[in-house]
């Protein structure tokens, strides 16, 4: 995998000020995508174990709610073993910190489908998710004034739930940050 750009204080992917992660390679192709350069998946630099070092000592200090996962599209079937490698140790080494994901497939009907790449790594990688935005880009629908998402039917699914109900529950715990909240 590629990624396109780390981001050390980000306050506009989920609650409180976040590392995100923006991986490369979308197969999508949204009309006014707001990270075009990203849908190339040889864009950027390789992610290595030294990247993985990178974030976990970005993710240090108590301030820092989570880590958020976009792109480019985290759920390509290219894209997923390494995140989830990624993910692995950043829950061993902070387990209360949140982790948000941004995909433009949608939950129900495409990751939990399995047909994004082997199904034991995508179950992983939802197992490690606390919100889920899920759904493509719609210009049409954009909506500026939307918390974290670009146009309105983009959806904040609260992961965890929805496994567990076997059908979308969506994320409501707007004054909390996450798992640490809970
Ligand atoms: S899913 Fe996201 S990154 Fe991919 S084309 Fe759509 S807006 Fe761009």
């Amino acid at each position: 995998m590629n990624y396109a750009t780390i981001k050390n204080c980000d306050i506009a992917n989920g609650p409180g000020v976040r590392v995100s992660l923006f991986v490369s390679g979308c197969t999508h192709h949204c009309p006014g995508c707001f990270n075009e350069v990203a849908w190339d998946f040889h864009y950027g630099e390789p992610f290595t174990q030294e990247t993985i070092d990178q974030i976990l000592e970005m993710l240090a200090p108590s301030y820092i709610k989570g880590l958020t996962l976009l792109g480019g599209e985290p759920f390509e079937p290219e894209n997923q073993p390494a995140i989830v490698d990624l993910l692995i140790q950043v829950k061993k080494k902070y387990p209360n910190k949140s982790i948000w994901a941004f995909s433009g497939y949608l939950f129900d009907k495409d990751i939990l489908s399995g047909r994004l790449g082997p199904w034991n790594v995508t179950e992983k990688f939802l197992g490690f998710l606390d919100v889920l935005v899920d759904g493509r880009f719609i210009e049409s629908k954009k909506d500026l004034s939307l918390r974290f998402r670009g146009s309105s039917n983009q959806r904040l699914i609260d992961v965890p739930k929805s496994l567990k109900a076997g059908q979308v529950v969506l994320w409501d715990d707007w004054q909390g940050s996450g798992r640490e909240m809970k």
